[in-house]
C-alpha cells in the first residue's frame, strides 16, 4: 500500500512504525459553531483512509481532537452568556451526531484541550527548560523558531509575513516568526488556567502536539504513522506542531502527512467572511447523510472540491440508480427470477 505524503510530495510505501498497526491523528474542529462542509470532507477523507487500512489488515488507532479553548469560543461565551462547557459540549454533541449521519466512525481517542492541560503545561515547560520557548513580561510564552533548524521543513514556507506574526506581533518576540505557546490572562473576565509560568490558556498549535505525546508512544523516531488534516492547516498549524514536538521530544511527530483539499462553494473558497458558508446541518436537512457521503467522496481527497447543489442532485440520482441495480441483482430478487423461470 502506498500513501501520498504531502510533505515529500510523493507516493511512499506505507511502512508503519509498528507492524500491522496504523496510528492516525487528525486535527479536529474548534467547537464554537456548527460543522461546515469542510469539516465533513476532512472527516470523510480520513474515515475512508481508516477503513481502507483496516481492509488491508491493519489495526487502526485513530485520534481526533476537539479544540474547546480558543479566542472564538471565548467571544461566543461572552455573546451568549453560556458557560464555556455548555457551549463546547453542545457543539461537540452536534458534531458527533452529524458525522454519524455521514457514516463516519468515531475516533478511538477524542482528546479535548481542557482535559489535556497537564500535558500542555509539561510540554511548554520542557521547551522553556531547553530555552526553545521563552516567557515575556505579559506572561505569554513564545516558541523561538530560530532554535529549530528544521523549521519550515513541513510546509516548505519560511516567510515571516504569515498569520502568526500578524496575530501575535509584539516587540518582545525574539523573531517575527515566533508563535504563542501560551497566552496569558488578559483580565478578570478571561477564561484562564493556572500554570507554573502564568495564568492563561494554551495556543492552538501546542494542543495537538501535547495530545499526541500524551496518547501515542513513539517508536523509531516518530510519534505517529500518519498525521492528517485539511490543506489549510499545513501552515502555520502543522509546521508549528511539528516544531514543538520535534524540539520537546526529540522525535518527529509523524512519519507520513496527509492533507485533504479545500471545499469551494460554487467556485469560491469557503469562508465565513464571504458569507457563503454552507453548514452541514443545512445539507443534512435536505439530503440523506449517505448521499452527502457519496457526493463528497466522489472527488479525490487531495483535489479541491467545488460544492454545488446541482452536482449533489446528480449524485443522489446516481446513488438511487446503484440501489435500484442492487435490488435487481440481490439474492432475493434473483430467487424470484429463478422461480419465474
Ligand atoms: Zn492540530
Amino acid at each position: 500500500m502506498y500513501i501520498y505524503d504531502s510533505i515529500q510530495k510523493t507516493k511512499r510505501p506505507f511502512e508503519p512504525i509498528r507492524a500491522n498497526e496504523a496510528s492516525i491523528y487528525v486535527c479536529g474542529p474548534t467547537v464554537y459553531d456548527d460543522a461546515h462542509l469542510g469539516h465533513a470532507r476532512s472527516s470523510l477523507a480520513f474515515d475512508l483512509l481508516s477503513r481502507t487500512l483496516e481492509a488491508h489488515g491493519y489495526s487502526v488507532t485513530m485520534a481526533k481532537n476537539f479544540t474547546d479553548i480558543d479566542d472564538k469560543i471565548i467571544k461566543k461565551v461572552e455573546q451568549t452568556g453560556q458557560t464555556m462547557e455548555e457551549l463546547t459540549d453542545f457543539y461537540i454533541e452536534r458534531y458527533v451526531e452529524e458525522m454519524a449521519l455521514l457514516g463516519v466512525k468515531r475516533a478511538d481517542i477524542e482528546p479535548k484541550a481542557t482535559e489535556s492541560l497537564k500535558a500542555i503545561e509539561q510540554m511548554i515547560q520542557t521547551l522553556l527548560d531547553k530555552d526553545i520557548a521563552y516567557l515575556i513580561s505579559t506572561g505569554d510564552v513564545y516558541f523561538d523558531t530560530s532554535k529549530d533548524e528544521a523549521y519550515g521543513s513541513i510546509s516548505h514556507r519560511v516567510s515571516d509575513d504569515e498569520s502568526q506574526s500578524r496575530v501575535a506581533h509584539t516587540s518582545q518576540k525574539r523573531n517575527p516568526k515566533d508563535f504563542a505557546l501560551w497566552k496569558a490572562c488578559k483580565g478578570s473576565e478571561d477564561i484562564c488556567f493556572d500554570t507554573a509560568f502564568s495564568s492563561g490558556r494554551p495556543g492552538w498549535h501546542i494542543e495537538c502536539s501535547a495530545m499526541i505525546e500524551a496518547h501515542f508512544e513513539a517508536k523509531d523516531g516518530y510519534s505517529l504513522d500518519i498525521h492528517g488534516g485539511g490543506a489549510d492547516l499545513l501552515f502555520p498549524h502543522h509546521e508549528n506542531e511539528a516544531a514543538q514536538s520535534r524540539c520537546s521530544t526529540g522525535h518527529e511527530v509523524a512519519k507520513y502527512w496527509m492533507h485533504n483539499g479545500f471545499v469551494q462553494i460554487d467556485g469560491e473558497k469557503m469562508s465565513k467572511s464571504l458569507g457563503n458558508s454552507f453548514f452541514l446541518k443545512d445539507a443534512l436537512e435536505m439530503y440523506d447523510g449517505e448521499v452527502l457521503r457519496y457526493y463528497l467522496n466522489g472527488v479525490h481527497y487531495r483535489k479541491d472540491f467545488n460544492f454545488s447543489e446541482a452536482d449533489l442532485q446528480t449524485s443522489k440520482k446516481r446513488l438511487d440508480k446503484l440501489y435500484r441495480l442492487k435490488k435487481r441483482i440481490s439474492p432475493t430478487s434473483a430467487s424470484t427470477v429463478n422461480q419465474r423461470i
